[in-house]
């Protein structure tokens, strides 16, 4: 009879072990590590890595300390879904600048919870980060001083000098299209595009919509050669965090249903967002 208590006992206290280990706390992901929500909401702040160089997604404006774009309209957006639509953004969102290529370890060491940075998805990125959905879509094009001889890719050759930003895709993409030409690589496109105007280089290439705010800070440059890669962009987060990749998908997913990405990309680039912009890739 003895043992048959001290079975009992034993399984109750098993049983209630077991119980306080599911706990029902949502805090906590299975693997028992506070989740990177939490982690956000505990901290009081949202941190995105965005760029600070780039005219249209993420250009710091020297006067107000203001990052503007289409980009970190997206991280304002995605605060006041986590912390409300009423919380102050000065106090719960922290813009940090990340370039092309420190963009990637900053969001996997945790220095910013996730970087919306114009940042093409692409399959090697993938084994690194991972990518929420596309949010846009742009295509690699040259961006040259008005009157130049450079009217495409296939006009690029041994004495013709391309600027390029290091870490990005336009780096390997125009190494490969145009093996013969000597690239000069800069951190970040505000020293890219300054490098080109001080006769450094005879083009710059990278995605057509960085381009065009180029060309719109300085119409004296111009896009030409037309598209010659594709450059879907999504968010990148730290690889295996697939709870909050869903998290800020489902995000974006209700972004474009409540009609706000439409209005931030006719904000940003006249036009409402395309319906098939949300896509896996
Ligand atoms: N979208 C390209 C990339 O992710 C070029 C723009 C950039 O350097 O951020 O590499």
């Amino acid at each position: 009879m003895k043992k048959a208590w001290l079975a009992l006992l034993s399984l109750l206290i098993v049983f209630s072990f077991a119980l306080v280990g599911c706990g029902g706390n949502d805090k906590e992901s299975s693997a028992g590590a506070k989740t990177t929500l939490q982690k956000i909401k505990d901290r009081g702040k949202l941190i995105v890595g965005v760029k600070y160089d780039v005219n249209l997604f993420g250009l710091k404006d020297p006067k107000t300390g203001k990052v503007e774009g289409y980009d970190a309209d997206i991280a304002r957006e995605l605060a006041k879904k986590i912390f409300g639509k009423n919380a102050n953004l000065n106090k719960v969102l922290e813009l940090k600048q990340v370039n092309s290529k420190t963009r990637f370890d900053l969001v996997n060491n945790g220095t910013v919870d996730l970087a919306i940075a114009t940042c093409t998805i692409t399959e090697e990125r993938k084994q690194k980060n991972n990518f929420s959905l596309r949010y846009f879509n742009a295509g690699q094009s040259l961006l040259v001083k008005k009157g130049s001889p450079i009217k495409s890719i296939d006009d690029l050759n041994k004495n013709t000098v391309v600027l390029a930003v290091k870490g990005s895709t336009s780096e390997q993409n125009i190494k490969a299209k145009a093996p013969d030409a000597p690239v000069q690589l800069y951190d970040d496109y505000a020293q890219a595009f300054s490098a080109l105007k001080a006769g450094k280089g005879d083009v710059l290439t990278t995605d057509n919509a960085i381009l065009m705010g180029m060309h719109k800070e300085d119409p004296n440059y111009v896009l030409v050669g037309g598209l010659f890669t594709e450059e879907p962009y999504g968010i990148i987060l730290k690889k295996g965090d697939d709870e909050f990749t869903k998290y800020v998908n489902d995000f974006l997913k209700e972004l474009k249903a409540n009609g706000t990405l439409d209005k931030l990309y006719k904000k940003w680039f006249g036009e409402p967002a395309p319906d098939d912009l949300l896509k896996e890739i």
